[in-house]
This record gives structure tokens, C-alpha cells and sequence, in this order.
């Protein structure tokens, strides 16, 4: 079965232009991501997540270790945005995340980015921590596709994305690979900042299965469409796994495809926070995957627990 990426009919009808448009207008009273904080972005106010109106990049490379119909045999194209809208205190990427560590590039170079992945063979462009970045995307995008742009785009996000901006991303994305971290809002307070999460999430996670749907797949088993869902299993229950579970299952569908993840490991303020100061043991992770079972969620991937207690970082090496 051909695909062909959404964005490239949203630009033959002008509805991207339509999007760039209203993307300039969200970011000069930023609302692009549930925090909504009014910085006008478009003149370099910041807001939450510290970022202005140009892209941060902290890195753009082929990467190997998403999950399968996500990296395939020639990678992702993966372009990780510095900073974000959330700011967990086990994040293991937080010289990125919280201090900002990338490159301010203008809308040609992200374009230029998308292009050389592209042509280093890559399976699709993959986006992480874009929630803060959607109108970034959006206008060096009619850039790239004026180029020869033609790969899927892969949004790969927290799960803590405003309706506003995925409105804009509907009939751009065409993958979407959402995390769903908390359904207790204590917690999400307590260690993300962002005590409406568990809440923004699931409207989130709804609105990109109406988009999307299941996950599709090329002759390849190359993803083309669809949604995979991450969740990564905290110590202590922190995550809420089951409460998690029982919403994909019930309320998005027992067909969508899971990746559960068990590579958490202690980083950045876990030292002073001893309940998140282990990795994951072998009964909690079991226990995981015994309520995957028990909700009916059949599609996905799971990790592999080594003896140290924690899976291999970003390998996801098991079907379900
Ligand atoms: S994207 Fe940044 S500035 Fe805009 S609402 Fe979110 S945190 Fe605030």
C-alpha cells in the first residue's frame, strides 16, 4: 500500500499555509502548549520553556534504538529540540531539557536538517520534545517540502500537548509517539511540574488516536500512520501504571500498540528524592506486564530487565 505523507496534500490545498499562519498568531501570545503563557514568542519573550521564536536544536542524527517500525533498518531521522514544557526531575536528558543545551537555528537550516536526514536515508523525521516547538515545525516545513521533502513525520512527545497545537498538527503528523507518565495529579506536581498532566494527557492522547488511528505499516513493517503509545514504568508505583493501562485500554482501544518501558534509571535531583532514587526491580516490572495482559493490550513492545535491575537505555527488544 502507497503512502503519502498527510502534510503534502494539506500543502497542495493551502491548508498548511493556513496553519503557518495561525501558528505565527499562537506564538506571539504563546498558547501553544497547555502551560499557556502569553510570552509573546514572535518578539523573543519567553515563557516556561524558555525558548523564543527560532528553533533550538541540540542534536539531529539517524537513530537506531526507537522501537521497530519507528527506526526500521536505516534509522530515524531523529531532531531533538532543546528545552521543554515540562521539567521532571529524573530527566535524563536535563543539560538539554532544563538547561538548553542545542543550537538557536533559523527555519531554512531546520529545513536543511530534515533534507540531509532524509538523504541519508532515513525513514522518517522524528521530532522529540516538539510540544513546545509545533509552530517551528509548521513554518520550516513549506521550506523543506519546496525541496523535495517526502518522509512521515514522527511526533514524539511527553503526552503534555495542548489541543490547540495538535489541531494545528492534524493533517501534518502523520505518527504520533506519545508518552503517558501520571494519572495522579499529586504526582505529576510533584515530580513534573504540571499538575494538570494526567488530565491534558488523556484529551492529548484522544485527539491523536482520532487523527492517526492504529499503526500502519509499509511492505516493510516501516510505520506510515498510526500511534504507539510509551509508558515508562516508575519505581514505587510512581507511574500509575495500571490506572495507565486501563485508559488506553478502555478509552483510545485495546488495539493500539504499547511500548512499555522499563530503562528508567536515577538522574538529574533523584539523589534528594529517594523513592525515584533506584532503578526498576524485576516484581515491579513483571507486575506491569501482568496488568498489560489482564487490560488486553496485545500490540507493542516490551524491555528485558538485566540483573542490575533496569533495561537497556532506549532498546526496546521484545514484541508483545
Ligand atoms: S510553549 Fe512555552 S511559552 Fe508557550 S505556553 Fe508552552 S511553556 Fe509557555
Amino acid at each position: 500500500m502507497a503512502f503519502e505523507p498527510s502534510y503534502l496534500k494539506s500543502s497542495r490545498s493551502g491548508r498548511l499555509d493556513e496553519k503557518c499562519r495561525e501558528a505565527e498568531e499562537l506564538l506571539s501570545s504563546c498558547r501553544l502548549c497547555p502551560r499557556q503563557c502569553g510570552a509573546d514568542r514572535a518578539r523573543n519573550q519567553k515563557g516556561f520553556c524558555r525558548s523564543g521564536r527560532l528553533p533550538i536544536v541540540s542534536s539531529y542524527n539517524a537513530h537506531m534504538g526507537e522501537e521497530p517500525p519507528i527506526s526500521g533498518s536505516q534509522g530515524s531521522g531523529t531532531i531533538f529540540f532543546a528545552n521543554c514544557n515540562m521539567a521532571c526531575v529524573y530527566c535524563q536528558n536535563w543539560p538539554i531539557s532544563q538547561l538548553g543545551q542545542g543550537q538557536e537555528v533559523s527555519f531554512d537550516r531546520l529545513a536543511g536538517m530534515m533534507l540531509e536526514l532524509q538523504e541519508r536515508g532515513c525513514h522518517n523525521i522524528n521530532f522529540v520534545t516538539p510540544s513546545h516547538m509545533t509552530a517551528q515545525i509548521l513554518l520550516a516545513l513549506p521550506i523543506a517540502i519546496e525541496q523535495g521533502f517526502n518522509l512521515p513525520l514522527v511526533y514524539n512527545s511527553s503526552g503534555y500537548d495542548s489541543l490547540n497545537s495538535l489541531k494545528l498538527m492534524d493533517g501534518v503528523v502523520d505518527i504520533y509517539l506519545p508518552d503517558i507518565r501520571y494519572c495522579d495529579p499529586e504526582e505529576s506536581k510533584k515530580y513534573s511540574q504540571a499538575p494538570d498532566y494526567p488530565e491534558v494527557c488523556r484529551a492529548a492522547l484522544k485527539e491523536m488516536w482520532r487523527q492517526t488511528g492504529e499503526l500502519q505499516t509499509d511492505q516493510n513493517g516501516i510505520a506510515q500512520r498510526g500511534m504507539i503509545v510509551r509508558h515508562l514504568v516508575l519505581p514505587n508505583r510512581l507511574s500509575q501504571t495500571r490506572e495507565a493501562l486501563t485508559f488506553l485500554s478502555n478509552e483510545i482501544s485495546p488495539a493500539l500498540h504499547l511500548s512499555l518501558m522499563a530503562q528508567y534509571f536515577p538522574a538529574h535531583q533523584t539523589k534528594s528524592i529517594p523513592e525515584l532514587d533506584r532503578r526498576l526491580n524485576k516484581e515491579e516490572y513483571r507486575q506491569a506486564l501482568d496488568w498489560l495482559e489482564e487490560m488486553g493490550l496485545e500490540n507493542g513492545w516490551h524491555q528485558e530487565l538485566d540483573d542490575s535491575g533496569g533495561g537497556p537505555a532506549g532498546r526496546i527488544v521484545r514484541e508483545l
